[in-house]
């Protein structure tokens, strides 16, 4: 079975094709209570996609939007509290595992994955066949000349104050979804496409698939999108299209449980 807790929601999908979908308690403790209680019996495996970094034992080591969390042995306590084996991993790498399994980024040997929504999260898997390692990278954390902003994991300039719901909903004044101003949404996507241009080249990428709410949600930022990645990606050709699963991270969550440890760089 799978579970993406992420910062502000979190799913349980037991693998019976129903979906629970819970709010995140921000308390760690009670969040352990909360799934105790809405995972029915004793499953055999449980993958967990989770909104921060975790360590490689599972511990969680960052975790911008739960800060109560961090330092927690997340993966040991989930264990115990659901008495089955859980493997662990960034909802970034877990949406990008899920896309590369079953989704847009099927057949890719260097490939992306960026989250847009609580926060900005990214990773990427690179090689071929059986040979791969799926990583969890700051990517969300890129800083962009000229931008003063300062962000929730201390450093000044990052993407992610100009992306993150959190952040913009913080200095908006108002929840992300509220806001209907086609301007905003064509600076949006401009700040993303330099964004994804730079994580992309970076490391060489041929695909990048975008999820989360804000880019599931948002139809209008696809155009302008397109556009700003084409003014700007004039020397490697990229393939940037939004997730093709809904929830790409509790897929992934899935398909974590069969991945080999050494697969996954946290
Ligand atoms: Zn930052």
């Amino acid at each position: 079975m799978a579970v993406d807790i992420g910062g502000t929601h979190t799913r349980v999908d037991p693998g019976d094709g129903t979906v629970v979908r819970l709010r995140t308690d921000p308390d760690y403790e009670r969040q352990l209570a909360m799934l105790r209680d809405a995972v029915p019996g004793t499953p055999t495996a449980v993958g967990v996609s989770f909104g921060g970094r975790v360590t490689a034992a599972g511990d969680v080591r960052v975790s911008l939007h739960l800060r109560g969390y961090e330092g927690r042995p997340l993966r040991h306590d989930l264990e115990s509290t659901l008495d089955a084996p859980v493997r662990v991993a960034h909802d970034a790498t877990c949406g990008l595992l899920g896309e590369h399994a079953l989704g847009s980024l099927r057949g890719a040997d260097r490939c992306g994955y960026v989250t847009l929504s609580t926060g900005v999260g990214a990773a990427l898997r690179l090689g071929a066949g059986g040979h791969f390692v799926a990583l969890t990278t700051e990517a969300g954390h890129q800083l962009v000349a000229g931008n003063d902003l300062r962000c929730g994991c201390g450093q000044t300039g990052c993407l992610e104050t100009l992306l993150g719901g959190a952040a913009l909903g913080r200095r908006l004044g108002r929840p992300l979804e509220d806001v209907d101003d086609p301007g905003f949404w064509q600076g949006y996507a401009r700040h993303l496409a330099g964004g994804l241009a730079n994580f992309a080249l970076a490391a060489g990428l041929d695909a990048v698939a975008v999820g989360g709410a804000i880019a599931a949600r948002r139809a209008e930022l696809w155009p302008p999108l397109r556009a700003a990645l084409a003014e700007r990606l004039t020397y490697q050709a990229v393939r940037v299209h939004r997730a093709a699963l809904d929830d790409a991270p509790l897929a992934g969550a899935r398909v974590l449980v069969d991945t080999p440890p050494g697969g996954v760089l946290h």
